[in-house]
C-alpha cells in the first residue's frame, strides 16, 4: 500500500537513508527539514500518513514539533528517530507525544518493522 511519510531530519544523509529504504517499500517520502517546516507542512497540507521525526534539528526540535502536532489535535503515527540513548529520552519522546522510538545509527530492517507496526506497507 502507498502511503506518503513525512521525513523530519536536518541532515541529508539520513533523510536519503530514509528515502532510499522507503520508496524501495513503494512509499511516497515528503522532507522537512526541522521541525518548524514539519509543523508548517503538516497544516497546509494534512495528507500524511505516518511521520518519521528526528529529535534533535536546528530551528525546532523533534519534541516541540511532535507537541504542536498533536495540539491540533492529529492522531498521526510518530516515530522519533533520535541519537538520544539515555534512557530517559524513550520517555521524553513518548511524552512529547510520538507513538514509538528508534534510535540511530539505522537500520534497515528495524525501521521497517517498526514502521510496519503502524501502517500497511
Ligand atoms: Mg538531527
Amino acid at each position: 500500500m502507498r502511503n506518503r511519510i513525512l521525513v523530519v531530519e536536518d541532515e541529508k544523509y539520513n533523510f536519503t537513508l530514509l528515502k532510499y529504504i522507503f520508496e524501495k517499500e513503494g512509499q511516497e517520502i515528503v522532507w522537512a527539514h526541522n521541525g518548524e517546516e514539519a509543523v508548517a507542512l503538516f497544516r497546509d497540507e494534512g495528507r500524511f500518513d505516518l511521520i518519521l521525526m528526528d529529535i534533535k534539528m536546528p530551528v525546532m526540535n523533534g519534541f516541540e514539533a511532535t507537541r504542536l502536532i498533536r495540539e491540533s489535535g492529529s492522531d498521526i503515527p510518530v516515530i522519533a528517530v533520535t541519537a538520544y540513548a539515555m534512557p530517559d529520552d524513550r520517555e521524553r519522546c513518548l511524552a512529547a507525544g510520538c507513538n514509538d522510538v528508534i534510535t540511530k545509527p539505522l537500520q534497515r530492517d528495524a525501521i521497517v518493522s517498526l514502521v510496519s507496526k503502524w501502517i500497511t506497507l
